[in-house]
């Protein structure tokens, strides 16, 4: 069986350190088996970027950008390889797959225009014949942890704006699905990239905590859960790295009683479900303002629910296919149950779904529980499975108030026909990512992604301009040129 390795300084290297299953969640079989990078490979990995980086920051910003113009392309040609490694690990159907690399693509097109974005200030004449300006610099080897949910996506987010920034890299790829990281990193290099640039090592705590306490690494990013995230964030920062550390989200919809219903529904379901509810941005929880826009959307959500179909990743006709593990499976329909338990009603039950011909696959049905209240474990913490909560609210500030108090705030989104409730909902609303009347706000490649509160540690988000800010430091040169004759005698107030 195929036994996944490490890319370090351009070579794929396989190692006898630990073993780990990686599973086929479509028909729950082992895929293949992975190489649990040890502390002394990931240390190889970090010498093999300090030892890449000094050619690598020189090299001019023009060079850096028309690798990313060559990975770009290769990235499409392959895009049918791409998206069946990630399907085949991860489970998510093929057409999601490919939204998934095109969004990663985009990020891609933003690095390459690194030498504008790159650009320093100028100030000429900061003061009599002096001038200033400031530069950003590189900070030397970053590291990236990503999670399993986008596999290709999150780690394109990272490493085409750190290398372009002049930076060297060591990527951490989720463990549950490494082989679509693997083959796109090997694409870069084909496109040009010089060896110890960027290089990618498999593993699980022990690789994540080596480049946290590695004095060479100068910063992290990071993308997953959020006890995952704050623990790195305090790690790494205690170490002194500069850190950004997303979490993970609780997404509510509000329904606002003038809502265009029909649309609302087909958003909702398209982002609760999809890749079966495994997005940080998937709408989790709709909350229904009146209780007959509450019946009358549980009623038509029910309905539309009829026609969900789930199965297999290879079959294109499917909307979404399995989760990620067993535990996983067994963790989402534990929610359902606590929901029911603690007195929610299960209108559409997905525990029991039936994929035939795959019924060992890791499966769960789209699910939608209405009369959630704020005090319910399924409200409380992040499920990341197909599972919808309907809340019912008597006015716009009660839903917002909900929004407010959760301690999650990736994103939400509003629906309605009404412009002025929609313009005050986007200004107080504490989330960092808003859509109004669209569902999966996710900022495109040129904005920045981030939530606020538990959904986010650090001061900076992923991609674009914050990007170019996280991955760089500023350096600023204040010059004079002394006229020969003339000369200034000492001054020892501080000059103004
Ligand atoms: P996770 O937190 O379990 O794992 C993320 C990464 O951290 C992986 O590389 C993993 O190997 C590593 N890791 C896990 N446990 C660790 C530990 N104890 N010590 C050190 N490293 C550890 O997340 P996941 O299950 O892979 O991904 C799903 C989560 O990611 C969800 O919570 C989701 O909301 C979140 N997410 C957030 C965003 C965002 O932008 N905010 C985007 C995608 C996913």
């Amino acid at each position: 069986m195929n036994t996944i390795g490490h890319l370090i300084n351009s070579k794929v290297v396989t190692t006898s350190d630990r073993i780990q299953d990686v599973y086929n969640p479509s028909t729950g079989e082992v895929a293949g088996k992975l190489s649990l990078a040890s502390k002394a490979t990931v240390e190889e990995a970090v010498a093999a970027a300090q030892a890449a980086y000094p050619a690598w920051r020189n090299t001019p910003p023009s060079k850096r950008a028309s690798i990313m113009f060559r990975f770009k392309e290769l990235l499409e040609q392959h895009a049918s390889e791409i998206c069946r490694l990630v399907g085949q690990e991860h489970g998510k159907i093929v057409h999601d797959a490919m939204g998934e690399l095109r969004r990663g693509i985009e990020n891609v097109e933003y690095a390459c225009g690194a030498p504008e974005l790159l650009k320093g200030d100028y100030s000429k004449n900061a003061g009599p014949n002096i001038d200033s300006w400031s530069d950003f610099q590189p900070l030397g080897v970053v590291a990236g942890i990503t999670p399993f949910n986008f596999p290709v996506m999150v780690p394109l987010w990272m490493y085409p704006m750190a290398i372009v920034c002049g930076n060297t890299f060591v990527l951490k790829p989720s463990e549950r699905d490494p082989s679509s990281v693997l083959f796109i990193a090997e694409l870069l290099h084909e496109a040009g990239l010089p060896a110890g640039v960027l290089n990618v090592v498999n593993g699980d705590k022990e690789a994540v905590d080596t480049l946290l306490d590695d004095d060479r690494v100068e910063a992290v990013s990071f993308v997953g859960s959020t006890p995952i995230a704050e623990y790195i964030y305090s790690r790494a920062s205690a170490n002194g790295k500069r850190c950004q550390a997303l979490g993970g989200a609780k997404n509510h919809a509000i329904v606002m009683p003038d809502a265009d219903l029909d649309n609302a529904i087909s958003a909702l379901t398209g982002a609760a479900f999809g890749s079966s509810g495994e997005r940080c941005m998937a709408l989790s929880v709709v909350v229904a303002v009146g209780d007959e826009m509450a019946d009358a959307l549980v009623s038509k959500m029910k309905e539309q629910m009829g026609s969900l179909k789930v199965g297999p990743f290879s079959d294109a006709k499917n909307d979404f296919g399995p989760v990620i593990t067993k535990a996983h499976q067994e963790k989402v329909c534990g929610y359902i149950s606590s929901a029911e338990k603690e007195g929610a009603t299960v209108v559409v039950d997905g525990r029991s779904v039936a994929v035939s011909g795959h019924e060992n696959g890791f499966y769960v049905g789209g699910t939608l529980i209405d009369r959630v209240t704020p005090d319910m474990t399924c409200y409380l913490e992040e499920i990341f499975g197909p599972v919808l909560l309907v809340m019912r609210v008597n006015s716009m500030e009660e839903a917002m108030q909900l929004i407010n108090d959760h301690e999650y705030g990736n994103g939400t989104c509003i629906f309605t026909r009404d412009g002025e409730a929609a313009r005050y909902f986007s200004d107080n609303i504490l989330v960092g990512m808003v859509g109004i009347n669209v569902p999966l706000p996710v900022p495109v490649s040129y904005h920045s992604f981030g939530g606020w509160k538990r959904s986010l540690f650090g001061d900076l988000g992923a991609y674009g301009p914050d990007s170019v800010r996280f991955y760089t430091r500023r350096k600023t040169i204040t010059q004079r040129w002394p006229s020969a004759g003339v000369r200034e005698g000492t001054q020892f107030s501080f000059p103004s």
